[in-house]
């Protein structure tokens, strides 16, 4: 590798060109030695491919800045995996367009995905009723890993104690690119000389023991939608748990929403659905009930005179808010049901034997209700 050239010199370039510069060099070079134009020509051919793999490093702010640094001798060896680079299939249409950086791009992947993410951490949370209404502020208190104070997360007592894995670049996996066949495979494993946390600690800090993480309680603060309901996630970007890997971002916390129980609605979505136990009376002669109700404002239920128990009555537009828009509301159901006295004090038992006889007196004879009964049910 000691006749290697340098990447700059093969495209061309100065040290400080910027990425158009870069781009425009290889397009230019890559077409002069373009295989299609040079058929047989295996000068071409090395140039070519010697120009692609400059290209690839130089395009890659991150690898280019490692080649800065210590050139093609790096730690950890070559970036494109043990067998070097193998070159990539361009086609020279592809030198016109612009259609040429993804093929490059899948050597590192994004710097996102190759430093180590800390464990994402769920969290159930439960709140009043009242909040799948009106939404609200909310915080709670968790004990998480974070970055331990007492170093800074480098997990070592003194500064000097910890150093940047060269190995892995601080990111605690490194990408190995070996063939299967005809194809390029990227495979990512732990960095085994810092054991994935991407630091060499020679003097551990007390605090964390040298892993940079120690458990800390942090608030967190979050807002709770109007029409929120239970096992809605809430994700809070950012506040899991610490990476092992010093270069690593930190995972999310997802907080499980769980809401607490009305006194007497069951919810369908944004519908409220409630059972009302009326008297024989109120069911007979009708009645009107007021009830609290979620937005502040009385529900009245008008029930009408001969209702049955088991009907039910809407309340248009009084339900809980859309969770998509808070301006549009469910509906509240009523079912009525009939509320029997267990045991009725002797004088409402008198009056009750009295009113039976007079009932029964109104009403048609047993047989013909028996008929009606069974005509009304068919035709429904
Ligand atoms: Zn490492
Ligand atoms: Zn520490």
């Amino acid at each position: 590798m000691a006749d290697k050239r340098d990447y700059y010199e093969v495209l061309g370039l100065e040290k400080n060109s910027s990425e158009a510069e870069v781009k425009s060099a290889f397009r230019s070079l890559a077409r002069k030695h373009h295989p299609d134009k040079n058929p047989d020509d295996t000068d071409s051919e090395r140039r070519f491919k010697e120009i692609q793999e400059a290209y690839a490093i130089l395009s890659n702010p991150q690898e280019r800045r490692k080649y800065d640094m210590f050139g093609h001798d790096r730690p950890g060896g070559s970036p494109f995996g043990s067998s070097g680079f193998q070159g990539v299939n361009i086609s020279f249409d592809d030198l016109f367009g612009g259609g040429f950086e993804s093929i490059f791009s899948q050597f590192f992947g994004d710097s996102h995905s190759n430093s180590t993410k800390g464990s994402d951490l769920l969290v159930r949370h439960s709140v009043p009723f009242q909040a799948a209404f009106h939404g609200m502020d909310d915080e709670l208190e968790i004990e998480v890993l974070k970055e331990c104070n007492e170093c800074g997360g480098t997990g070592s007592r003194n500064p000097e104690g910890s150093r940047l894995c060269p190995t892995c670049d601080g990111r605690g996996r490194i990408d190995e690119i070996s063939m299967i066949g005809p194809f390029r495979q990227r495979v990512r494993k732990e960095c085994s000389p810092c054991r994935g946390s991407g630091r060499i600690v020679s003097d551990p800090c007390n605090g964390c023991r040298g892993d940079g993480r120690s458990f800390q309680s942090i608030k967190v603060k979050f807002s709770i939608r109007p029409g929120i309901s239970t096992g809605s996630r809430l994700r809070m970007r950012g506040q899991g748990e610490a990476s092992t890997s010093m270069n690593g971002s930190p995972g999310d916390l997802y907080i499980e929403i769980d809401v607490e129980t009305h006194p007497w609605f069951e919810r369908d979505g944004t519908d409220l659905l409630m059972a009302l136990p009326l008297s024989y009376a109120d069911l007979l002669l009708g009645t009107r009930v007021e009830l609290p109700h979620v937005d502040h404002e009385a529900l009245n239920i008008k029930v009408p005179a001969g209702s049955i128990p088991g009907e039910t009555i809407t309340i248009h537009g009084r339900g809980l808010p859309n969770p998509r828009s808070s301006k549009r509301r469910g509906d509240v159901t009523v079912v009525l049901k009939l509320e029997l006295p267990k045991k009725p004090s002797s004088s409402t038992t008198k009056s009750i034997r009295a009113l039976r006889e007079q009932m029964e007196s109104e009403l048609p004879n047993l047989e013909n209700r028996v008929r009606e009964e069974a005509s009304k049910r068919r035709k429904s």
